[in-house]
C-alpha cells in the first residue's frame, strides 16, 4: 500500500473502534481501498491497544501523561529514548536498495500513514513533530495536474516591440498596418525601363535619371525609348514596366565626366512586370503577419517582421516575475571569503536557481537568505509575495524540526499547500502552494509558492520539471515544460525500486542517427555536478532490476543536443 493512493474523501468513513471484554473492535469502510487506507492509518497503534485491552498495566506502559497521549496518537516519542517498543512501526522487509548511491538516505521502516493533514505546529517543538509526513504521496503527474489547476491565469498587457520581447506570447493577432514594399521596388541593379506593347525591347537607349534606394521625391515619368538606371531596392520611377539586369547591358555612350549617356539593352525577350516587387507583395496591409499564440524568439525573425511593417506595441502575455529565496541557518554567501565556519554551507541553490528562471526568459528577484526563525521567514515570504508572482524557495521542506516552509506557508500565511511530497527522485519533499495576499490595489491575488528541496540537484531537477511549466502556462505558452524526446540508453542504468527517477543525462545524436543517453554519473541529491553538462532528464520509472543498455526512455531536454563531431 502506498500513500499515492490515498484519496482525501477517505476521511468521509473514518474507523470507528471499540471494545468488548478482550477483544479491540475496528470498523472499516466497505470499499479494499478505504479499508486499506484506513487500517493504515491505525495500524501502529494498534499492538499497542490490544497489549492494553489483554490487561497490560497502563501504568507501566505510561510513565507520563503526554507520552501516553503521543502513544495514543501513534506518536513515537524520540525525545527521550524510552520509547515502547510495541509501538514501532512494523519494519518493512523490502528494504530499499541503493545501488548506485550509497549516500542516500537509509530508512529500516516502512512508511506508516499521515495523522494530521496539517503541516507541523512549529511551537510544540521537535519532539512533537510529525514522524512522517502528513502530506500524501502523489505522482509526479498528479503533481502537475494540480500546479496547472491551481497556476493562474495569463495576464495581457501591451508591450513595445524591442529585445525585451523575446521569450513572450503574443495574446493577439497582429495585422500589418502598412504594405512591404510601400512601392515598387527594383530587385535588381539594372535599368528601368518601359515595355513596348508586342515589340522587342533589345537596343540603345538614353539613360534619363537615375534612381538609387534612398527616401526620394517621385521622379520624373519614364517613358518608352528611355530608361532609368536604378539600384537594388530602389523606387521605380512612375511609368516603368520592367527592370533589365545590369548583366543584360553595355555601354554604349558616355559623356566628358564618364557619366553614362547610353546603354544597350542586349535581353531578347524582357515581359512587364521583370524584376519589380510590386507593393505590398512581402506583406499586404492588413495581412495578419503573427498569430495569437505564437511566442516572439530570439532567432526566428518575429522581431523583424514586426519592424518592418511598424508596429511599435503588441498585446502579450505578462511573464511572471519570479522570486527566489534561499532558507537555512546554515548558508553563507557564495563569495564568503574567509574559512568556513564549521557547518556552514554555500548557497549555491541561488544564484543556480535564478539564473536557471532568466535562462528561460523570465525576470528574476534575488530574495536573500532566510533563517530557520518562524518570525522572519513570514516576513520575509510576505514581502516576497508582494514583489514576485511567483516565489521559489529552496530548504526547509524536510522533516526536520527547522523545516518551516510548510507551517509557515499555512499558518502563517493562510495559504494552501496543494502537495507536500512527490514519489520522484531527488524531489520528494517538493511543495506546492497557493497564497492569497492583497494586492496594491486592495483586490485579492493569488500568488503561487514552490518549496523546493534544499539538496541543489533537487532544487535544480524540480524546478526544471514544475515551477518551468507553470511559468510558462502563466506566460501563454502552448506546451509548457521541458520537451521529451525518445533515447536510448547508451548503458545499464540503476532504477530506484520504489520512485520513479529524473536521472541527469548527456543525450546525443550517434551515428545511427538515434538520440543516446548517458548517465552524468553520481545523482546524490546534495551533489550540483551530477547537472554539469547535463543536457537532459531521464525519466525512468522505478522498478527492481536496473534498465538495460539500448531501453527506450523519454528523455526531457534540459537544452541543446550534443551533436556529432
Ligand atoms: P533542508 O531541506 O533545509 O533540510 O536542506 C536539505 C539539504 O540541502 C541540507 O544539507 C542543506 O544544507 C542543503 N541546502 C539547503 N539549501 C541550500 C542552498 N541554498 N545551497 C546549498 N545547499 C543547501
Ligand atoms: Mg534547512
Amino acid at each position: 500500500v502506498h500513500l499515492a493512493d490515498f484519496h482525501p474523501v477517505a476521511m468521509m468513513s473514518r474507523p470507528v473502534a471499540g471494545i468488548r471484554h478482550k477483544s479491540v473492535i475496528v470498523t472499516l469502510p466497505g470499499s479494499p481501498k478505504g479499508a486499506k487506507e484506513n487500517l493504515q492509518s491505525i495500524i501502529k497503534t494498534l499492538p499497542h491497544a490490544c497489549v492494553q485491552v489483554a490487561g497490560a498495566d497502563s501504568r507501566a506502559l505510561h510513565s507520563g501523561g503526554m507520552k501516553k497521549l503521543e502513544a495514543e496518537a501513534g506518536f513515537s516519542t524520540g525525545s527521550n529514548g524510552s520509547t515502547p517498543s510495541i509501538i514501532q512501526p512494523q519494519h518493512d522487509h523490502g528494504h530499499h536498495h541503493h545501488h548506485h548511491d550509497h549516500a542516500a538516505p537509509v530508512r529500516h521502516s516502512g512508511p506508516g500513514a499521515g495523522l494530521n493533514p496539517l503541516s507541523n505546529d512549529p511551537s510544540l517543538g521537535p519532539s512533537r513533530r510529525h514522524r512522517e509526513s502528513p502530506y500524501p504521496m502523489i505522482s509526479v503527474q498528479e503533481a502537475l495536474g494540480l500546479i496547472r489547476e491551481q497556476t493562474p491565469a495569463p495576464v495581457v498587457v501591451s508591450s513595445t516591440v524591442n529585445g525585451a520581447l523575446v521569450g513572450s506570447v503574443l495574446a493577439e493577432d497582429v495585422k500589418s498596418p502598412e504594405d512591404v514594399p510601400a512601392f515598387r521596388a527594383s530587385i535588381v541593379d539594372g535599368y528601368a525601363v518601359v515595355v513596348p506593347s508586342g515589340k522587342n525591347l533589345a537596343g540603345k537607349y538614353p539613360v534619363v535619371s537615375i534612381s538609387h534606394a534612398s527616401p526620394q521625391r517621385e521622379a520624373k515619368q519614364l517613358r518608352e525609348k528611355e530608361i532609368s538606371r536604378i539600384t537594388t531596392g530602389a523606387p521605380l520611377p512612375p511609368g516603368a514596366t520592367s527592370v533589365v539586369m545590369v548583366e543584360d547591358t553595355i555601354l554604349s555612350a558616355r559623356n566628358a565626366d564618364g557619366e553614362e549617356l547610353e546603354v544597350e539593352i542586349l535581353a531578347e525577350n524582357v515581359k512587364e512586370g521583370e524584376n519589380i516587387r510590386e507593393i505590398g507583395s512581402d506583406v499586404a496591409k492588413g495581412a495578419v503577419v503573427l498569430r495569437k499564440g505564437e511566442s516572439i524568439s530570439a532567432v526566428g525573425g518575429e522581431l523583424g517582421l514586426l519592424a518592418s511593417v511598424g508596429i511599435r506595441n503588441v498585446l502579450v502575455y505578462r511573464r511572471p516575475i519570479v522570486g527566489v529565496l534561499s532558507t537555512g541557518d546554515e548558508l553563507v554567501e557564495k563569495d564568503e571569503s574567509v574559512k568556513l565556519q564549521y557547518g556552514a554551507v554555500r548557497d549555491t541553490n541561488r544564484p543556480t536557481l535564478i539564473s536557471a528562471a532568466r535562462h528561460w526568459g523570465f525576470n528574476a528577484i534575488d530574495l536573500g537568505i532566510a533563517r530557520d526563525k518562524q518570525d522572519t521567514l513570514e516576513t520575509t515570504m510576505r514581502d516576497a509575495l508582494k514583489m514576485a508572482d511567483v516565489v521559489i524557495t529552496s530548504g526547509g521542506v524536510s522533516m526536520g524540526e527547522l523545516d518551516l516552509l510548510k507551517p509557515t506557508i499555512e499558518r502563517a500565511l493562510g495559504g494552501t499547500i496543494h502537495f507536500g511530497r512527490v514519489a520522484m527522485k531527488p524531489g520528494k519533499p517538493t511543495t506546492f502552494a497557493t497564497v492569497s495576499i492583497k494586492s496594491e490595489a486592495g483586490d485579492r491575488v493569488t500568488k503561487t509558492v514552490f518549496s523546493l528541496p534544499g539538496n541543489p540537484a533537487s532544487a535544480l531537477v524540480t524546478f526544471h520539471l514544475f515551477v518551468l511549466p507553470s511559468l510558462q502556462q502563466m506566460s501563454g505558452q502552448k506546451s509548457p515544460g521541458l520537451p521529451r524526446v525518445p533515447a536510448v540508453l547508451a548503458h545499464d542504468f540503476q532504477v530506484d525500486r520504489k520512485r520513479p527517477e529524473y536521472h541527469r543525462a548527456i543525450v546525443e545524436v550517434n551515428e545511427q542517427g538515434i538520440l543516446s543517453a548517458s548517465s552524468t554519473g553520481g545523482q546524490r541529491s546534495s551533489k550540483v555536478g551530477s547537472l554539469r553538462g547535463a543536457n537532459a532528464l531521464l525519466a525512468l520509472p522505478s522498478g527492481d532490476i536496473p534498465l538495460k543498455q539500448g531501453t527506450k526512455v523519454n528523455a526531457l531536454l534540459l537544452s541543446n543536443l550534443v551533436a556529432l563531431d
